[in-house]
């Protein structure tokens, strides 16, 4: 469906002013509005089209890159530009009206209730707010998950009140702001006729009723602050920095709202041993001269254990052992980390006088000295490049 343009949906110009493109969208909106025009798919085909070039037409960015380019620099999903191709939906359409009609447009129930959007209402569900706690863990627990049980002090709804904060839960009197329906209406005369608005009750903040006497367990707040211990799963992989999210474990809201969260923060025990590198883990082992010349089985601390591995002879120092799914797995997935081992070789400072006579030989051995091109390459290249 190739689209028309837009200067000829809203019938201005192209050298319309801002106040022009306005007044041209605003008549072509009441006059496709859905509830005025109701089962009407042309009329709200009409009315979305309309909402579309106002939608461009009205921001002098897009509009230039409209002017330019046509509907290939506005629209197009590549674009992003807030209708990927398909059109506004109602909410966005209905979301931006109140610049055009002066704000404060509390749905269209003065035209009967248009339910595909426009008649929402703010109503306010109260939310607890959330609550955060630190949790600790160890490699262990991290490689394999943990329940554990987290003591939080958290509002709760009040027990002796049922939560409403009225002694014994029922003493209460009608509001007379509102005549107990929660709302007040206000009937205003604007350009799409007569509109009414409702809002909360500001007396009663929507409750209907006021409270007479106050529940003197919460002192009429309908919350008390308790301590709780709750049960939290935490999968295996989290990260240190993590937070997970427990939904409706936090803050109880006031008066029969929904619970806040519980979020839960992540951090890492030390190991003694092992050091984590993303899903992988690191060993430092240090290993002596005859170790890693004569080879020598060790013991290497992994997470579920120790596990023997084998030090061939003549391991250079640097060198990496990988020990294949000994480290951590990921949070969603079946992939698993290495362990890696590094060889490190410990040279003593002080030694005896025939350990002395020991090594002296050595060095006039020929297996003890450095081939050329060998080990010593890396060596010889960075001195090259420090000589330059
Ligand atoms: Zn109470
Ligand atoms: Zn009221």
């Amino acid at each position: 469906m190739s689209k028309r343009d837009y200067y000829e949906i809203l019938e201005v110009g192209k050298n319309a002013s801002a106040e022009e493109i306005k007044k041209a969208y605003r008549k072509k909106a009441i006059r496709f509005h859905p509830d005025k025009n109701p089962g009407d798919a042309k009329a709200e085909e009409k009315f979305k089209e309309a909402a579309e070039a106002y939608e461009v037409l009205s921001d002098p960015e897009k509009r230039q890159r409209y002017d330019q380019f046509g509907h290939a620099g506005v629209g197009g999903a590549s674009q992003g530009g807030g209708f990927g191709g398909g059109g506004m939906s109602m909410d966005d359409i209905f979301s931006h009206f109140g610049d055009i009609f002066g704000g404060g447009f509390g749905g269209f129930s003065g035209f009967g209730g248009f339910s595909g959007g426009g008649g929402r209402r703010s109503q306010r569900v109260n939310k607890g707010s959330n609550l955060r706690v630190k949790v600790k863990l160890t490699l262990q627990e991290i490689a394999n998950g943990v329940e554990k049980k987290l003591k939080v002090k958290k509002y709760v709804g009040c027990n002796s009140c049922s939560g409403t904060g009225a002694a014994d839960g029922n003493s209460y009197s009608s509001c007379s702001t509102c005549g107990g329906s929660g709302q007040v209406t206000r009937v205003s005369n604007t350009i799409l006729g007569q509109m009414q608005t409702t809002s909360t009750c500001p007396s009663c903040q929507g409750e209907g009723k006021n409270i007479t006497k106050k529940c003197p367990k919460c002192n009429g707040e309908g919350l008390i602050r308790q301590e709780e211990v709750i049960s939290v799963k935490i999968p295996a992989g989290v990260e240190e920095g993590m937070q997970l999210s427990v939904s409706g474990k936090g803050n109880a809201a006031r008066r029969g709202g929904i619970n806040g969260d519980l979020i839960v923060l992540i951090q890492e025990e030390r190991h003694p041993d092992l050091i984590r590198d993303g899903h992988d883990l690191i060993y430092n082992l240090t290993l002596g001269i005859p170790d890693v010349v004569l080879g020598t089985p060790v013991q290497i601390p992994t997470i579920e254990g120790k596990v023997k591995v084998k030090i061939e002879p003549g391991t250079q120092p640097g060198k990496i052992l990988r020990l294949k799914g000994k480290g951590l797995p990921e949070v969603n997935g079946y992939q698993r980390g290495d362990l890696l081992v590094r060889v490190n070789v410990y040279i003593p400072d002080n030694i005896s006088r025939e350990e002395t006579r020991a090594f002296e030989k050595f060095r006039e051995s020929e297996s003890f000295t450095p081939k050329s091109g060998e080990g010593s390459n890396i060596f010889n290249r960075m001195k090259s490049m420090f000589d330059q």
